[in-house]
C-alpha cells in the first residue's frame, strides 16, 4: 500500500504540469500512465502530425517552386525519412517531458493502468494498478480519448487505422481512403497526398467540417480538390471488405471505392470506462463523459476530471487550461477572470490544413441565431486575396472575418483562415481575453507587412449583421 496526497490517472496534457505544480506545494503525487507518457498530442495526435505536416509543406511548395522562379530537379517525398523525422519529434517531445517528471522531487511515475477501487474507512481513495493499492485523499483524472471506429459490417475484415495507426506506418499506403472529412480526417488527408499517397476522403454531411460556416467548408473543399484529393460526400458507408488492391469500400448509395488502406477519423470516445467509477460513486454521461463544476471538481469531493473527458474543450490547451484553473483555485487565486473557471473560457483552436484555419468565439452562423433572438451584432470579412502579405508570399486561399458586438463593442468572434491563421488567431483570443473594445485595436499600431496589419481594415468595414443570409 502506497499513500500519496494526490493521484493523478492519464498523463494527459493537464497531468504533467499539473504534478509537477502539486508537487511544488509540498503534495505526494504519484502519476499513473498505462500507455506512453505525453498521452494523445505528444505521442499520436499533435506534435507528430505537426511534424508530419511540415514535411509534407515542403514537399508542396518545392512542387510550386516554380510558381516563386525555383527551379528544381524531381519532387520525391522520401517517405520512411519524413516518418523517422516525425517520430524523433515524439520520441525527444516524450523523454524531455520524462526527464522533467522524473527529476521533480515528491512525484512517483506509476505505470500501468488505474483504477478505482473504493475508499479506505477514513475516506481515502483506493487506485489500483496491477496488485498495487495507492492511497490518496485527492484523485485528478486525465485520462482523454481513444478513437472512435463506427460499427460498420466487414470492418474487422480490414485493418482499419486510427490516427496511432496511420502514424506506425512505414511504407507510403498508394491509397489511402479517409473516412471523416473533419479535422482530424482533413490534416491527415492533405498531408498524406502531398508525401504522394492517392487520398479518397468520404465524409457522411454535404459539407466539410460541417461545425465550420458553409464558406470555410467551401473553401476547404476546393483546396482539398485542387491538390486531387477524391472528395465524395453525403458518403454513408455500407460495408468494408478486402479487396485486390487491400480495402473496398461499398457506399449507402451502391458505389464502390477501393484503396490500400483505410483511415477511421470518425470521432473519439472518453477513457472513462477502464476506471471502475461507480466504485466512488461517481457517474458518467451516456457518451462516458464526467460532468464537473467550473473548476473541475466533479459531483465526488475530491475528484476532478481535467481534459478530453470533462468535454469541455477537446485540445491540447483546454486540457493544460485546465490544470491552470485547478492550481489557481486551490492558491485562492479567484479574482483572475480567466482563471475562475472553465465556464469563462473563449472556444479557441486550429486546423492544421494547409493554409490552417484559425477559430475563436462565435461564427456567423451562430451570431445570426443571436442576432434572431436580439442581439446587435457586426462583421466584416475580407478575402485573403486582398491581403498584401498574402500576395506577397503567394498564398491568397482563405479568409478573415472578424464578429464583434454592437453594444459593447467586444469581439465575439473570429475566423482566420490562411496564410499564418493558426498564429494570428491568438492575437484575437488574446484581445477577447481583455474584453477591450474593438476600437482600441483600430488605434493600436500594427506591423507592415504582416496579415494581422489588416485586423484595423477589416474592423472599419463592420456592419450591421443580418438573422439569416441576405
Ligand atoms: C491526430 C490528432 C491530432 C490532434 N491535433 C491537435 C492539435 O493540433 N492541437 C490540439 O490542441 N489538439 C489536437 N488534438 C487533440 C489533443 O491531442 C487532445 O485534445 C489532447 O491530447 C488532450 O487530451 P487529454 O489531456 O484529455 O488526454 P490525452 O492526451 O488523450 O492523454 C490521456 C492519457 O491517459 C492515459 N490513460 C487513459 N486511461 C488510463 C488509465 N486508466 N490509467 C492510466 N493511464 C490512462 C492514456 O494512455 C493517455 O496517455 C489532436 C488529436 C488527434 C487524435
Amino acid at each position: 500500500m502506497q499513500e500519496f496526497d494526490s493521484i493523478i490517472i492519464g498523463s494527459g496534457q493537464a497531468a504533467p504540469s499539473l504534478a509537477v505544480g502539486l508537487a511544488r506545494r509540498g503534495d505526494r503525487v504519484a502519476l499513473i500512465e498505462g500507455d506512453r507518457l505525453g498521452g494523445t498530442c505528444v505521442n499520436t495526435g499533435c506534435t507528430p502530425t505537426k511534424t508530419l505536416r511540415k514535411s509534407a509543406r515542403v514537399a508542396h511548395l518545392a512542387r510550386r517552386a516554380a510558381d516563386f522562379a525555383v527551379t528544381t530537379g524531381q519532387i520525391e517525398v522520401d517517405f520512411p525519412a519524413a516518418m523517422e523525422r516525425m517520430r524523433a519529434r515524439s520520441d525527444a517531445a516524450r523523454e524531455g517531458l520524462t526527464c522533467w517528471l522524473e527529476g521533480t522531487e515528491g512525484i512517483s511515475l506509476v505505470h500501468g493502468w488505474g483504477r478505482f477501487d473504493g475508499r479506505e474507512d477514513d475516506g481515502r481513495f483506493r487506485v489500483m494498478v496491477g496488485d498495487q493499492v495507492l492511497l490518496a485523499r485527492q484523485v485528478y483524472l486525465n485520462t482523454g480519448t481513444r478513437p472512435f471506429l463506427p460499427p460498420v459490417e466487414g470492418i474487422d475484415t480490414v485493418n482499419p487505422l486510427d490516427n496511432a495507426g496511420l502514424l506506425a506506418l512505414t511504407e507510403r499506403p498508394d491509397h489511402l481512403i479517409v473516412v471523416g472529412g473533419s479535422y482530424i480526417g482533413l490534416e491527415f488527408g492533405q498531408i498524406f497526398r502531398r508525401l504522394g499517397s492517392q487520398v479518397t476522403i468520404l465524409h457522411r454531411a454535404d459539407r466539410l467540417a460541417e461545425r465550420e460556416d458553409a464558406e470555410v467548408s467551401g473553401i476547404i473543399a476546393d483546396i482539398m480538390r485542387d491538390e486531387g484529393i477524391d472528395l465524395r460526400l453525403n458518403a454513408t458507408l455500407a460495408s468494408v471488405g478486402k479487396s485486390m488492391r487491400g480495402v473496398l469500400v461499398t457506399l449507402g448509395d451502391g458505389s464502390e471505392v477501393s484503396g490500400s488502406h483505410i483511415l477511421f477519423a470518425t470521432g473519439r470516445v472518453p477513457n472513462t470506462d477502464g476506471l471502475n467509477l461507480a466504485s466512488v460513486g461517481l457517474s458518467v454521461d451516456k457518451r462516458g463523459y464526467i460532468a464537473t463544476d467550473a473548476q473541475l471538481k466533479t459531483e465526488v469531493p475530491g475528484i476532478w476530471a481535467l481534459g478530453d473527458i470533462n468535454r469541455r474543450g477537446a485540445f491540447t490547451h483546454t486540457s493544460y487550461h485546465d490544470h491552470e484553473i485547478v492550481l489557481a483555485h486551490r492558491d485562492g487565486l479567484t479574482d483572475l477572470h480567466q482563471w475562475q473557471g472553465a465556464d469563462a473560457r473563449v472556444t479557441t483552436y486550429a486546423m492544421f490544413t494547409d493554409p490552417p484555419l484559425g477559430r475563436v468565439g462565435l461564427t456567423r452562423a451562430e451570431a445570426q441565431t443571436l442576432v434572431a433572438k436580439g442581439q446587435r451584432i457586426l462583421i466584416s470579412d475580407m478575402p485573403m486575396e486582398r491581403v498584401s502579405r498574402a500576395k506577397e508570399e503567394g498564398e491568397t486561399i482563405g479568409l478573415i472575418r472578424l464578429i464583434v458586438d454592437a453594444e459593447s463593442e467586444r469581439f465575439l468572434g473570429a475566423t482566420v483562415f490562411g496564410f499564418a491563421g493558426d498564429e494570428i488567431i491568438s492575437t484575437l483570443t488574446n484581445y477577447m481575453a481583455t474584453g477591450a473594445s474593438y476600437r482600441i485595436m483600430q488605434q493600436a499600431l500594427p506591423v507592415h507587412p504582416t496579415v494581422a496589419e489588416f485586423l484595423p481594415t477589416i474592423l472599419a468595414g463592420l456592419k450591421p449583421l443580418e438573422a439569416v443570409d441576405g
